[in-house]
């Protein structure tokens, strides 16, 4: 049983085979999946949300729990009426998490001080609504800026909380890890994992308590060798749990089942129980 904590179900590249490819993914095992809304920007937030609806309790398709949030990329775009929008969206029963909020000075597509901004006003809401947040987090190249950077707003603004979150798409150090275990934070490895100079990655996943993990696609971003560079989706998390596995040196079924396990109890919610 595998869970895919990260992925964006709504993006129009599924928009021919999104019922497919969810039966895809049950048949590759996976049985939750996290969709991220951020949509194309605040004005489609509600769509992970919308398909989440539109799934439920259907036979042989994963159970889909949504996020709502505005990515880094798009904090320009934050005005009144989108942090609104959020607040609403936080309050619905399927909306387990705020997010994915936070900070990418790889691409800047916002200035700084406004993703700045557009991060501590949702970690105010989240709080508000007693949501954990699930954080994006991407320095410049050879750079740990944006991490510095996030992980002093988590320790300012966010522990307190206790409410904690994920790091989604993990990239940094070990010792970044280790400061978001600290704030109450699960991490969350994607298809990265699997790429042959992504040595880092691996020397933070072999180090982060197994407690403490989880599997991501970012679907449909990021396919895991053996698929890389094609589109990503949620039956592809099987890669990333089974180099997981390898490099804790568990089996795969090991690595699905504690991630799952980890994924329902932060979240509180109840895994599927047939096979
Ligand atoms: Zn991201
Ligand atoms: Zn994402």
């Amino acid at each position: 049983m595998l869970i895919d904590s990260h992925a964006h179900l709504d993006s129009p590249r599924y928009a021919e085979d999104r019922e497919a490819l969810l039966h895809r993914a049950w048949d590759a095992g996976v049985r939750t999946i996290l969709s991220i809304g951020i949509g194309e920007g605040p004005e489609t937030m509600h769509q992970a949300l919308e398909i989440s609806r539109q799934y439920k309790d259907q036979p042989e398709i994963p159970r889909i729990f949504a996020s709502a949030g505005i990515h880094p990329h798009e904090a320009s775009l934050a005005d009144d009426a989108a942090y609104a929008k959020l607040d609403q969206l936080l309050q619905q029963p399927e909306v387990i998490a705020c997010g994915e909020i936070g900070l990418d000075y790889y691409y800047d597509n916002s200035p700084r001080d406004i993703q700045k901004a557009a991060f501590r006003r949702q970690m105010e809401i989240a709080a508000a609504r007693q949501q954990p947040i699930i954080i994006h987090c991407r320095p410049s190249e050879n750079s740990t800026n944006a991490w510095d950077d996030t992980l002093d707003l988590l320790e300012a603004q966010w522990k307190r909380t206790g409410l904690g979150g994920i790091l989604h798409c993990f990239t940094g150090e070990w010792d970044h890890a280790r400061r978001a275990l600290d704030a109450g934070f699960l991490i969350s490895f994607a298809g990265n994992i699997t790429f042959p100079k992504a040595q880092p990655i691996r020397d933070a996943a072999s180090q982060v308590p197994l407690d403490c993990i989880l599997v991501e696609t970012d679907a449909p971003f990021l396919a895991p060798v053996p698929n890389r560079g094609k589109r990503n989706e949620p039956a592809f998390v099987r890669e990333v749990a089974a180099k997981l596995a390898e490099l804790r040196q568990i089996d795969s079924e090991a690595a699905a089942s504690r991630t799952t396990e980890n994924f329902h109890r932060f979240f509180g919610t109840a895994p599927q129980l047939e096979s």
